[in-house]
């Protein structure tokens, strides 16, 4: 063993070594946030709680193509569909069952008329997988209160998409 190393072990030099770092950090700017007081910022292309959305008249986006449902890797979307009296053609049944989704967002790029996206709502926990069901209403309402933001998010990413 040398000279160097048996001083260094009598003089704990490992041990000083890291509290001189600790002190160093503990001076410095937090990396970390108390959320859910503080959050971090998420980018506009973030995927979180779905949404359907609407136009501004009120009537729903969707247009009942399946186009979501057929490219959904994780089979997680059931539509349903009639015409209405209109002739329109409606979703009867919009279903994602959210244990399944994978959040690849491959629906929202599917979706021609941007009616079912990934919104930038993340504390959706429940206490039921039956709550992670989610039906029309649901994704509608959904739709109804996230829609400035998901409306911001989408302008944001226009030019890329
Ligand atoms: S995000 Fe992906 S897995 Fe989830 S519903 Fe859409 S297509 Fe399916
Ligand atoms: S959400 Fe979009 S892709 Fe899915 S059925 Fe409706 S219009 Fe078609």
């Amino acid at each position: 063993m040398s000279l160097a190393h048996i001083i260094k072990s009598f003089t704990l030099w490992e041990l000083v070594k890291g509290h001189a770092l600790t002190l160093k950090y503990f001076f410095k700017p937090k990396v970390t946030i108390n959320y859910p007081y503080e959050r971090a910022p998420l980018s506009p292309r973030f995927r979180g709680e779905h949404a359907l959305r609407r136009y501004p008249n009120g009537e729903e986006r969707c247009i009942a193509c399946k186009l979501c449902e057929a490219v959904c890797p994780a089979q997680a979307i059931t539509i349903e569909a009639e015409p209405r009296d209109d002739g329109s053609r409606r979703t009867t049944r919009y279903d994602i069952d959210m244990t399944k989704c994978i959040y690849c967002g491959f629906c929202q790029e599917a979706c021609p008329v941007d009616a079912i996206v990934e919104g930038p709502n993340l504390e959706f926990s429940t206490e039921t997988r039956e709550e992670l069901i989610y039906d029309k209403a649901k994704l509608l309402d959904n739709g109804d209160r996230w829609e400035g933001a998901i409306a911001a998010n989408l302008a944001a990413d226009a030019a890329y998409r």
